[in-house]
């Protein structure tokens, strides 16, 4: 018989007790629109077969929230993509 403790499961992780009154509030960097509420949206970069790990196209998403009021998203999300500043 395997008496091994168990490996926590993936996914399980114990909830973290956090006051969310204290923490920052993400607002729209836009100084005039300063909205709280975004809308989920996603970018899709397209990777050519040169670059991608496959040899294949590859369509690969990337999650971002968008103002709900301006549309615009915010810079940190955009690290990476090639959009900073764009949208
Ligand atoms: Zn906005």
């Amino acid at each position: 018989m395997n008496m091994k403790p168990m490996k926590p499961m993936p996914g399980q992780q114990q909830p973290v007790k956090v006051d969310l009154s204290q923490a920052e509030t993400l607002r729209c960097e836009d100084t005039n629109c300063n909205n709280v509420l975004f809308i989920s949206s996603t970018i899709i970069k397209r990777l050519s077969p040169l670059v991608s790990p496959t040899g294949e196209e590859a369509l690969v998403p990337i999650d971002v929230y968008s103002c709900g009021n301006c549309g615009k998203v915010p810079k940190t999300m955009l690290k990476g993509s090639g959009l900073e500043g764009q949208i």
